[in-house]
């Protein structure tokens, strides 16, 4: 995912090295047609990204499962599915959005510390390859539910191989203080009593230690933790079948950032498993989508305030929550690029009724008008699957472009659908 076009640009320092995807589009024309916020995802941009981890893990007994709370969009879902992938999911919504989709259901595994009996109930009916199983409490219930409908369910142990993702706290998953996982002792455990549950096959291993993790040393520590306890198991008598090592691999959001390269990361796995013949499964997310997605708007107004700067634009926090919940960079480039203008800095909100509505502080960039058009960028993952109607704002549209041509996949959202399922209050009931 290089591209040579921010060094041709003498508006580079606004260019976002991601944009390069969307380059062949004519985004004006697109958000003109397709009105603003809109969301726009690069079909061959996935497709780069699954296909080059995949071709990294050639020789491996490997399944790419597309975590989809990144990007739930039934078309991504589906260009997964042609591509061979499976799905990673967190919920009944995940796993029913997933075979809508086409994913079969033995290219899904289901993740979550809070897994429902009812959600477990349709996982099971459903055939999922295999449970990541995240607590004592939840092995017994998948015991007991696999027991009452005579099957026998797939589990592995996600295990919190206590190392720190060095990322943001707030998505970081694999430290014992998180709520995420057993202990490997509490792991050794379970194998040693999985008698006890004959109704769960507990040969599988998962740990996921956090996202957007651009160093890949704290991923090393983590596979050598896994690797050393499935050599541990394996010796012990247990046979392991499958290795999930989760999800969690950067991308680029601004300049500096770099997507670890995916064979010096399968390399990584190749050494920590090394003699390991079973399935080894990834969960990637962010890695597949989020530099395939820019998420289109239209400058509202400038505001000059008493001591800043403001561009309004017409999509929000409710649209894309990053900046808001994680203090999250996303470039913004002006479409058009700078076009000899000068540069100023804005503060980049939106309209919501909240000061944390706010993409960036600061920003320098091309002096902007209204009716400008602006491209958030890296907005492929965590996007539109995080999105809410706060303020009374309908989900946004979403277009795949692909080789010249774009499909509305998801059409902008009506009053009324927005709406719908609501009611007055005239049934009433005794409470
Ligand atoms: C969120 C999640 C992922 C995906 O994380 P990314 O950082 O998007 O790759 C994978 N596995 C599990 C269990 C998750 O919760």
């Amino acid at each position: 995912m290089h591209t040579p076009s921010a060094a041709r640009d003498p508006g580079r320092h606004f260019f976002a090295v991601n944009m390069h995807a969307f380059e062949v589009v004519d985004l004006e024309a697109l958000a003109q047609r397709e009105g603003t916020p809109l969301y726009v995802y690069s079909a061959p941009a996935i497709r780069g990204r699954v296909q080059g981890l995949q071709a990294a893990l050639q020789g491996l007994d490997a399944l790419v499962c597309f975590a989809v709370k990144a990007n739930s969009s039934q078309a991504v879902l589906q260009l997964m599915d042609e591509l061979g992938a499976g799905a990673d999911i967190v919920s009944g919504g995940e796993l029913w959005r997933s075979l809508r989709a086409g994913i079969p259901p033995e290219r899904i595994v289901f993740s979550g510390v809070g897994k429902s009996a009812e959600e477990i109930v349709q996982a099971l009916d459903a055939g999922v390859a295999r449970f990541n199983v995240e607590s004592r409490d939840e092995l017994e219930l998948l015991q007991r539910l696999a027991a009452a409908r005579g099957t026998v369910a797939h589990a592995a142990v996600r295990i919190n191989p206590d190392v720190d993702a060095l990322t943001h706290a707030k998505i970081s998953t694999g430290k014992s203080e998180n709520k995420f996982g057993v202990s490997i002792d509490e792991a050794r455990a379970w194998f040693a009593r999985s008698d006890d549950c004959p109704h769960v096959r507990l040969d599988g291993l998962h740990m996921h230690i956090g996202s957007q993790i651009l160093q890949l040393e704290p991923m090393r520590l983590a596979l050598q933790r896994l690797g050393a306890f499935w050599r541990e198991l394996a010796s012990a008598g247990h046979a392991i079948a499958s290795i999930d090592v989760g999800g969690g691999l950067g991308v680029r959001y601004r300049e500096g950032e770099q997507a670890p390269d995916p064979v010096e990361y399968v390399a990584l796995i190749r050494e920590a498993l090394a003699g390991f013949d079973g399935r080894i499964v990834l969960e990637p997310g962010r890695y597949l989508v989020a530099e395939a997605g820019i998420l289109l708007a239209r400058v509202l107004r400038t505001k000059q305030g008493e001591q800043r700067r403001f561009l309004v634009l017409d999509a929000a926090m409710n649209d894309l929550l990053r900046p808001s919940l994680y203090d999250a960079w996303h470039d913004i480039v002006r479409v058009g690029g700078n076009d000899g203008r000068e540069t100023q800095a804005y503060d980049v909100v939106g309209p919501v009724c909240e000061t944390g509505d706010t993409f960036a502080l600061s920003r320098p960039m091309p002096r902007c008008e209204a009716g400008d058009l602006v491209a958030i960028v890296g907005a492929g993952a965590y996007g539109a699957s995080m999105a809410s109607t706060y303020n009374s704002r309908p989900l946004a549209a979403e277009v795949l472009v692909d080789g010249g041509r774009y499909a509305v996949v998801r059409r902008r959202q009506s009053f009324e659908d927005m709406v719908a399922g609501e009611q007055p209050a005239g049934d009433w009931r005794k409470a």
